[in-house]
């Protein structure tokens, strides 16, 4: 299969797990995308630019983040 134009870039229907519901652009495949923070339950990321690009980000972020919010 060919890609179209911009495969790279489709309307996504993204599910936080706070409940908010949006929509994105973004290259994945799942639809809904399901994720588990946002920038409406992550103050850190409210007036980014993107939210493909914070998307990105959260999940390293977590990581990080995960490892000071258990001690
Ligand atoms: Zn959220």
């Amino acid at each position: 299969m060919k890609p179209d134009l911009h495969p790279m870039y489709r309307l996504l229907n993204v599910e936080c797990a706070c409940g908010n519901k949006f929509e994105t652009r973004g290259s994945r495949n799942e639809n809904p995308w399901k994720v588990e923070i946002c920038n409406a339950c992550h103050p850190f990321f409210t007036g980014q630019q993107k939210l493909l690009d914070t998307a990105g980000r959260v999940d390293k972020f977590r990581k990080k983040y995960q490892k000071f919010a258990t001690k």
